[in-house]
């Protein structure tokens, strides 16, 4: 199974909440994940896998460093746009 999303501690474990449900747990931060209420294994671990390729830290960061990038790229952008657009002119629409 993944490691922690969030301590990256990989010793998590199927954990019994309450009445058969099941979940994952870590030991380090007490995190857990979805709760299967069929106390099904496999959907406890599929829900903790969905929450770690939603949440990692290394994820995150490739999120962060593609948006990062992008908004590089857009400012930069914007900055070409400022500078080529015409200096403003008057509407020249005054009519008389
Ligand atoms: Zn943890």
């Amino acid at each position: 199974m993944s490691p922690c999303p969030f301590c990256r501690c990989d010793q998590v474990y199927l954990a019994e909440v309450e009445d058969g449900m099941l979940t994952v747990a870590c030991p380090s931060c007490s995190m857990s994940g979805p709760v299967s209420v069929d106390g099904d294994p496999e959907e406890a671990r599929r829900g903790w896998e969905i929450l770690c390729s939603r949440m990692c830290s290394h994820c995150r960061k490739n999120i962060i460093k593609h948006f990062t990038g992008r908004i590089r790229e857009l400012k930069a952008e914007v900055a070409l746009l400022k500078r080529e657009a015409p200096p403003e002119v008057g509407s020249g629409g005054a009519e008389e």
